[in-house]
């Protein structure tokens, strides 16, 4: 495609005020015809992308060049349940492989709240976490297996059903994941799966003050229960569903926090009653929890509508991916009430509480230029405080375009040097997604 109308929708991720417009896009048929289509691009940077669901302006042309559109490689080739994994095509969607690993007791445990949109292989170059993920582990924990187009076309397997043994050849799937489309392009995975939980039990309790909901947060990572989830949304989160047609009647100034435990129905069972003790004697007076489908969806509902909520009321947000010690919370989200309301900016705040990745969100309009200059310094700031307490920059969402300027503040010159060898092995003239995560990657033609 390289009518401007066909190629609106790809030149920006889910940061929408930022737009890189492709020269063309392409949409291959399937595995060969994409290590085809890389091997006759000459002189041109490639960006490959899944779902565009990228909050870190990962999947856009910075540099121009081409999109390659990975929506027609999503085939779920196998489901070996006595080994425990399968092979799908990276551009199968997080939720379908779920519905499909659900009839055979099996599940693939990272969970980014996109997963109705997101693709495997946008999960995978991304490293991508989610609420889950506090037990569990993020997307690198369960990938087995890559196959990757490189520069020349050549396809490649690193690791496989196998993990990397035997016949599997060369083990350097862990070079790939989260290479964020730097190194080549994914066309197919073998991922580890476990067994469906048995049970869950979803709690939801609301809190006054951050001291006790700090309370909470710790009673609960310590808890033998081991909670699968341990989700944070700040009073002006939930003011915000509040103040919407999504309101449910929550206390529009108190936090909110929602945990999940699973496993074999007479162990959670057994635990339920422990669990909402630790959310009570933290502070909370309204504690709910429930066992069914309904009632799980329903005490989830408030933290997932926050992702449509923004873009229902506000221009442009900015998100922030932020890691930080639990212990830097109040100081942080401090810094983040003082920042918004000097520069007149809604701020809300979600986190995964138990992983300490913080999202705060910053509500603007970016056709005001103002406004985008100063949200942007707000960013700035946020992100040299995040890493003077111990953080760092992402915790799930990557680097992209977004965050690349920041990663001196993280990593010193010996550190990006070794960094920056990788990308010189597999792709010296960064035909691949030029302008990402480095900003010394720039396409020389
Ligand atoms: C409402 C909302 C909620 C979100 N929640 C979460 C969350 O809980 N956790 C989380 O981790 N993220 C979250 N995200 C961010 C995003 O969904 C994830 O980063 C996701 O992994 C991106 O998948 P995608 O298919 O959309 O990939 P894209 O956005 O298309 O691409 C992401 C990156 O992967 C690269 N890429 C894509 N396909 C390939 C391929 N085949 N080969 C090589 N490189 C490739 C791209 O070049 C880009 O760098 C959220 C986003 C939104 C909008």
């Amino acid at each position: 495609m390289t009518s401007p109308a066909q190629m609106a929708g790809y030149a920006s991720d889910g940061l929408g005020y930022k737009t890189f417009p492709p020269d063309a896009v392409v949409i291959p048929a399937d595995a060969d015809d994409l290590a085809r289509v890389i091997a006759v691009l000459k002189g041109v940077p490639i960006c490959l992308r899944g779902a565009g669901t990228s909050l870190s302006g990962g999947p856009v042309a910075a540099q121009g060049g081409v999109v390659i559109h990975t929506s027609r490689l999503r085939a779920i080739r196998k489901i070996c349940p006595e080994g425990l994994w399968c092979e799908v095509e990276c551009g199968v969607n997080l939720n379908r492989l779920d519905q499909a690993l659900a009839p055979y007791g099996l599940c693939y445990p990272p969970d980014p709240s996109s997963g109705p949109v997101c693709t495997i292989g946008g999960n995978v170059a991304s490293n991508a976490g989610g609420a889950h993920c506090f037990r569990y582990g993020v997307t690198g924990n369960y990938v087995l297996g890559v196959e990757v187009v490189l520069l020349d076309g050549s396809v490649h397997r690193f690791g496989g059903p196998a993990g990397g043994r035997g016949r599997w050849q060369e083990d350097w799937k862990r070079l790939m994941i989260g290479s964020e489309g730097t190194l080549g392009a994914f066309t197919r995975f073998w991922l580890r799966l476990t067994p469906r939980a048995e049970k869950a039990w979803t709690f939801r309790a609301t809190y006054a003050d951050l001291a006790s909901t700090e309370r909470a947060i710790h009673g609960l990572v310590r808890h033998p229960a081991f909670p699968v989830a341990i989700e944070l949304m700040d009073p002006r989160a939930v003011a915000l569903v509040e103040s919407s047609s999504m309101a449910m009647g929550l206390p529009k100034d108190h936090f909110m926090i929602v945990t999940e435990i699973d496993g074999p129905a007479a162990l959670v069972d057994r635990r339920v009653e422990s669990v909402a003790e630790v959310l009570r004697s933290a502070g909370s007076k309204d504690v709910q929890f429930g066992d069914s489908p309904e009632a799980r969806k329903n005490l989830f509902q408030a933290r997932k509508a926050m992702g449509g909520l923004l873009g229902q009321i506000s221009p442009d947000y900015l998100v922030q991916d932020a890691v930080i010690p639990k212990r830097a919370l109040a100081e942080l989200l401090q810094l983040i009430y003082d920042e918004a309301d000097q520069a007149g900016f809604p701020a809300v705040t979600v986190m995964h509480a138990g992983d300490g990745n913080l999202h705060p969100n910053f509500l603007f309009d970016s056709s005001k230029p103002e406004e985008l200059e100063k949200v942007e310094g707000i960013s700035k700031r946020l992100m040299e405080r995040v890493v003077a307490v111990g953080g760092t920059l992402s915790g799930e969402h990557g680097i992209g375009n977004d965050k690349s300027e920041y990663m001196g503040m993280v990593f010193g010159p010996d550190s990006l040097r070794l960094q920056l060898a990788i990308p010189q092995i597999f792709n010296p003239r960064h035909v691949f997604n030029p302008l990402k995560v480095f900003p010394e990657r720039r396409f020389a033609a």
